[in-house]
C-alpha cells in the first residue's frame, strides 16, 4: 500500500456541519480489520450527495465518504477472499459508520464483499453500483409479484436519475412496456435509447390527487416519494404492485388505504442498505443475466476523485442524468 492516498473525507466544518472534502489519508487511517481493497471506483449516489453536503448521512467523524466500491483484494486473512480477487460493496453503512469508497484503499468487513460478476469491469459494476442493483431489487419485486410483460405498463418515477434510468433499461430489456415520469421531458430521446415507450411529466403525479384514479400501472417503481408516490398508488391497477425506494420529493407519503383495500395493491419497500447477502448475490447475478456492458454504454459517465463534493451539489440539484462512476485514481 501506498504511503499515504487521496479519499473524500467527512469532518466538522468551523460552523460544526459535516461536510466531505479531498485529503491525504495515511493506512493508518483504516484501522487494521477487515480484507484490505485496492479501490478502483466508486459512485455518485443521491446519498452520496447528501452526506458530502453535510445533510446528516454520515454518524462519526471523520469518515471516509462514498457507499459504493469496486476493486481488488491487496489483502486477506478470511479464506472466502484472495488476493487478486474482484470484490464490490453496496451500502452495508458504509459512509454512515464504517468508511467508504471514495478512497483508494480500504478495509471492508468481508461479510459486505460481493464477488464483481465476470459479465462486468470494475468500471462498469460501478455504472451499475447501488442505483443499480437498487433498480434491480425493485424488478425482483415486480417479477416476484407475479407482474408479466403484457400485464400492462410499468411506471418508473425520477426516471432520469440513476436508479430511473437503470430501472427502465432493465424493465424494457425483460420485455415490459415502460412509462417514465420525469421533470426533463426534454430528455425523451435519452429514454427513448434506454427502452421506455411512455413518457409523462413529473407535474401529472406530483400534485393532490384522489383516493382512486384511474387504473394506469400494472406496477411502478417510484424513486420519488411524497405526492408522486401517493397518485403512483392511486393509479396502480386492481392487485398490481408499487415498490418504492426513494425520496427524491421528500418522505411523506398523503394517501389513503382505499387502494390497498378495495383494489388489493401492494406497496412494496425496498431496502438496499442492509439487504442480506443472499438478496445480493440475487440481485448482482439478474443483473449480470440482464443487463449486457453495451446497455450500459449511453448510461453513465466516469469523474474524478476530486469532482466529488461538486457532483454532490448538482445531484442533490437534480442535474445529474444516469450515472456517475468516481474514479479514485484519476
Ligand atoms: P438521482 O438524484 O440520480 O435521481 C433522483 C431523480 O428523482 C432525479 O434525477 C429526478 O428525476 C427526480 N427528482 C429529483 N428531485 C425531485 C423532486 N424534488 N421532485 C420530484 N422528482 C425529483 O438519485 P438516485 O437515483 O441515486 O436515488 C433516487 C432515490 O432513491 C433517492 O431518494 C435515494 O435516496 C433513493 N435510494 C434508495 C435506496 C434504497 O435502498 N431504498 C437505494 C438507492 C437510492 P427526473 O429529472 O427524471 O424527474
Amino acid at each position: 500500500m501506498n504511503e499515504s492516498f487521496q479519499a473524500i473525507v467527512a469532518r466538522k466544518n468551523d460552523e460544526g456541519r459535516v461536510i466531505g472534502a479531498l485529503k491525504t489519508v495515511s493506512p493508518a487511517d483504516l484501522g487494521e480489520d477487515g480484507v484490505l481493497v485496492e479501490v478502483a471506483y466508486s459512485t455518485l449516489n443521491y446519498k452520496d450527495g447528501l452526506a458530502v453536503c453535510g445533510k446528516g448521512i454520515c454518524r462519526k467523524t471523520p469518515l471516509i465518504c462514498g457507499i459504493d466500491l469496486a476493486g481488488t483484494v491487496a489483502e486477506s486473512a478470511d479464506p472466502r477472499w484472495q488476493v487478486g480477487d474482484r470484490v464490490l460493496v453496496n451500502g452495508f453503512g458504509l459512509s454512515e459508520v464504517h468508511g467508504g469508497g471514495y478512497t483508494q484503499f480500504q478495509r471492508v468487513n468481508p461479510d459486505f464483499l460481493v464477488a464483481v460478476p465476470e459479465a462486468y469491469s470494475l468500471e462498469q459494476a460501478m455504472a451499475i453500483g447501488t442505483a443499480g442493483y437498487t433498480a434491480m431489487l425493485c424488478v425482483l419485486a415486480i417479477q416476484d409479484h407475479g407482474v408479466k410483460p403484457g400485464d400492462g405498463d410499468i411506471l418508473v418515477t425520477g426516471a432520469a436519475g440513476g436508479v430511473g434510468s437503470i430501472a427502465v433499461t432493465l424493465l424494457s430489456r425483460a420485455g415490459y412496456n415502460v412509462t417514465v415520469s420525469t421533470g426533463r421531458p426534454e430528455e425523451k430521446p435519452y429514454f427513448e435509447s434506454l427502452g421506455a415507450t411512455g413518457i409523462i411529466t413529473r407535474d401529472e403525479l406530483q400534485r393532490d390527487g384522489k383516493p382512486l384514479e384511474k387504473e394506469t400501472w400494472a406496477a411502478v417503481v417510484d424513486s420519488v416519494g411524497s405526492k408522486t408516490l401517493a397518485t403512483a398508488i392511486a393509479q396502480t391497477r386492481y392487485e398490481g404492485i408499487v415498490a418504492a425506494c426513494g425520496l427524491a420529493a421528500g418522505p411523506d407519503l398523503p394517501a389513503t388505504v382505499l387502494p390497498f383495500i378495495l383494489r388489493g395493491v401492494t406497496l412494496r419497500g425496498i431496502d438496499s442498505v442492509q439487504a442480506s447477502i443472499e438478496r445480493r448475490i440475487r440481485a448482482w447475478e439478474a443483473l449480470a443475466g440482464s443487463l449486457a456492458p453495451d446497455d450500459l454504454a449511453g448510461v453513465y459517465s466516469v469523474e474524478p476523485l476530486a469532482k466529488v463534493p461538486e457532483l454532490a451539489r448538482d445531484i442533490l440539484a437534480g442535474k445529474i442524468r444516469g450515472r456517475i462512476v468516481i474514479d479514485v485514481n484519476a
